[in-house]
Order: C-alpha cells, then structure tokens, then sequence
C-alpha cells in the first residue's frame, strides 16, 4: 500500500558525535549508507576518517506503516521502497549539496528480499554513476558495531563482547570478537521478542504499531501497589489465580534445562510463540472470545510482559552457561534493538545476568537504521579490506559466522583503499 507510511523526524546526530575526533590531517572520507531489509527505508550521509568513529551528518528513517494491514506484507514493503528511495535520496543530496561519497554502503541481509533488492539496486547505480566502491553489509553486524558509536572510544564496548539484539525481527545473543568473528550464543526458534509483544498487545486490544512500547507504557501507568500484587499471584497453573490464567516459562521442564546447559556449540532458543498462544486460548475458552474486562487486561498486561522478560533473562543465563567455556575475557554486555529501549527488561538484565558492564545505545542507533550500516560497511572496508562486487545479489538468510563465506567479496588493494580513505 504506497503512501501510507509515517515518517519520523530526522536524527542529526553530527552534532552530539563531536568533529573533534577527526585528526586534522586526514581530509576524512565520506559515506553514504543504505538500509532497506524489511519495513525501515534509512538513509544516513557520514564523515570517516581511517580508525575513528564516524561523525553523522545526516540521517532520515521513514517507516511503512502497516497498521491497517495487521502486519507487514513484503510485496507492500518492497513497493514503498521502490517508490521512496529515489525520493529521500534526492532530497537529501540536495540538502547537502555537494555531498558526493566515497564509498557506498548498503544492506545486503539478512531481510526481505524484496526490501533488500531495492536498497541495493539504488546503491549499486549510486556507487557506479559516481565510481565508488560498494560494500553490501549484515544487517545484524550492523547492530552489533554501532553500540559504540557516540561514546568516546575507550568507553565503548571492546572485543570479546556480548550483544543481545532484541527487536521486532529478531532475538538473539552473540560473541564478537572481532569484526568479521561472530558466534551465536543465543537465538529465537520461532518468533521474535518483539514480535511477541506486539501480537500479545494486539490481543490486549492494544492497536496502532510499536505496541511493545504502547504495552510498557500501559503497565507504567498502573499503580505500583497494584503492579506489586500482581506480581504477586502465581500463573503456573490456572487453579493458583482467580482468573484461571496459564502462564509459565517456556522450556523450563527438566528434560529442556538438561538439553540446554548440555555443552554444545548449538545456540540456546528462545520460544516466543507460546505468550501470543496462551492468551489466545484463554480469551476463547474463559471469554468464548469476548474482550477482556479492565482489570484483567491489567493483569494480563503485568504478567506477559514480566514472563517475555524473565524469559530473555532465564535463556540469556542458560547460553552464558553452555558456551562458558568461550567467555573468558569478555566485559561488556550490549542490549539493542527496539524491545532494549524497555525500562523493565534493562533493570531484569542488569539484576539477572551476571555482572558485565551493559550498554544501552541510545534508541536512534537501537532499532533498525542506516547509521548502522554505515559504520558496519566502513569497519569492513577498513579492517578486512573488501568490497562488494557489483553483481552480489541479495541473502534473505544470512548466517552471522559466514559473513565472508558469502559470495562478491573483493580484495580492496592499497591503491584502491587509499583513494577510498584519502591517504596521500
Ligand atoms: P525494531 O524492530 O528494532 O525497529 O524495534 C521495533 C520493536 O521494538 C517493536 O516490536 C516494538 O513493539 C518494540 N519496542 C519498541 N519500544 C519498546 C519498548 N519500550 N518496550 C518494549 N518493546 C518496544
Ligand atoms: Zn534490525
């Protein structure tokens, strides 16, 4: 459905980064970044020097609005950025007039192929019209290398680090320790957290989309007392609450915590289906499918979002236990993507897991943007010296640990990369 799709106000980020970081020396470089793998369209214009962070001179993120929908339907999120790219571009370009990159980044996937196809046949003729290389990221190294970004260097997260990217898409702990080194410690075996929040506050009769943060703002409001009395009530057997509500932890039978702490090089899953499910079936055979009162749809509220929550907690722990052995020296903990910005999961991460040093990144580099991509594809061009072949095609599934497996890499030369980065 072209048009309908909300546009959110710009993030110019260039200001709170701070030029100062950029040696004088160097006259910097400059990149355009793409990204476009599912319902976001991102557009971010930087500045680069070799081995500092990227200052941010611009960045727009419009996003489909599939509310009407129920969902996002690819064929929509395709046409939207077919028809929208060109559009931001132009706009943008012509608002930095000027502005002619050095290399162009975009996102190659994981995502929709639809979505992805669009963004990279925009980038491919941008890198070729201005003879720029072209570097086609991951989107999930995308989240993984921005948590540092606007804090000064040797505050930011350091190799061996823990990432947990929670958002609409996905849900999934990883090991980085280097730019191209990536294990996944940890990842959802059907949906996403941030899916399940959704679908559960739709349920609730919640409407509109970011319903996880609608859902987080709905219990807020509810008086504490009354929050702590809920808590209070136990739901691992209708019989133990007058509402006879089921609700309990997913995989927590013994046979599961004995397959999950097994030492294995498999990633720990996640199981979010099973909340949607649950409430489901308890408004159709309780309700005969009748909306629910207030003061149940208050109860419901509290319990789903604590149990999504103690759920990411409790699995997070069983992955830390099962790949122990790997952890030796890692420090810092990111939490990112949308569900992040929670208030209630942050406080149940940082009491629940082990100490590390959390990092939140601020919400405009949490969920989906191009930022991200930007200072994934200049870390590898930079670091591992490649780029993207014009004829790479996009990955609707991309592993984490193949990123250089995939095909179209090229070895960037000194000639090539000094031009890039502007090097004498
Ligand atoms: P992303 O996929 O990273 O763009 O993030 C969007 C997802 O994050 C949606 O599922 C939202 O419902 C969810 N989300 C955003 N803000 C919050 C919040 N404060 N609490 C829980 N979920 C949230
Ligand atoms: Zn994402």
């Amino acid at each position: 459905m072209m048009g309908r799709y909300t546009q959110w106000p710009r993030v110019v980020i260039a200001r709170t980064v701070g030029r100062a970081w950029i040696p004088a020396r160097s006259r910097g470089y400059k990149v355009l970044a793409i990204e476009s793998s599912c319902d976001d369209l991102c557009v971010a214009l930087m500045e680069k020097s070799a081995g500092e962070p990227a200052v941010v001179i611009d960045h727009v993120r419009t996003t489909l609005d599939s509310a009407a929908a129920g969902g996002i339907i690819p064929t929509d999120a395709q046409q939207f950025h077919l028809a929208s790219l060109g559009p931001v571009l132009a706009q943008m370009l012509a608002q930095h007039g000027g502005f002619t990159p050095d290399l162009v980044c975009c996102t190659r996937g994981p995502g929709m192929m639809g979505s992805l196809s669009a963004g990279m046949q925009i980038a491919k003729g941008l890198a070729l019209a201005w003879q720029v290389p072209l570097v086609g990221v991951h989107h999930m190294l995308g989240h993984v290398l921005v948590a540092g970004l606007l804090l000064p260097p040797q505050a930011g997260p350091r190799f061996p680090y823990l990432s947990l990217l929670c958002s609409g898409g996905h849900t999934m702990l990883v090991l980085s320790r280097s730019v191209a080194d990536h294990c996944v410690l940890a990842n959802t075996g059907d949906i996403a957290a941030g899916d399940s929040l959704d679908k559960c506050a739709r349920e609730l009769g919640f409407q509109g989309v970011m319903l996880g943060r609608e859902l987080e703002h709905f219990v807020a409001a509810i008086p504490p007392t009354e929050v702590a009395q809920i808590r209070q009530v136990k739901t691992h057997d209708a019989e133990a609450n007058e509402y006879g509500f089921r609700l309990a932890l997913p995989l927590r039978r013994r046979k599961h915590r004995e397959a999950a702490v097994e030492v294995t090089s498999e990633p720990v899953e996640f199981a979010f289906a099973g909340f949607l499910s649950s409430l489901q079936s308890y408004r159709h055979q309780k309700l005969h499918d009748a909306a629910f009162d207030a003061r149940t749809r208050q109860f419901l509220a509290v319990k789903v979002q604590d149990l999504i929550f103690d759920h990411i907690v409790d699995r997070v722990n069983v992955a830390l236990e099962r790949h122990a052995a790997s952890l030796e020296g890692v420090r810092d903990f990111v939490v990112s993507g949308g569900v992040a910005a929670n208030l209630l999961l942050r406080h149940k991460l940082a009491a629940g897991v082990r100490p590390f040093e959390f990092h939140f990144p601020p919400l405009a580099l949490c969920t989906d943007n191009a930022i991200m991509i930007g200072v994934a594809g200049t870390a590898i061009f930079e670091q591992l010296r490649v780029r993207s072949d014009l004829n790479v095609l996009p990955i609707r599934k991309w592993p984490m640990d193949a990123l250089l497996a995939a095909d179209g890499w090229v070895a960037v030369g000194d000639k090539e990369y000094k031009g890039v980065i502007g090097e004498e």
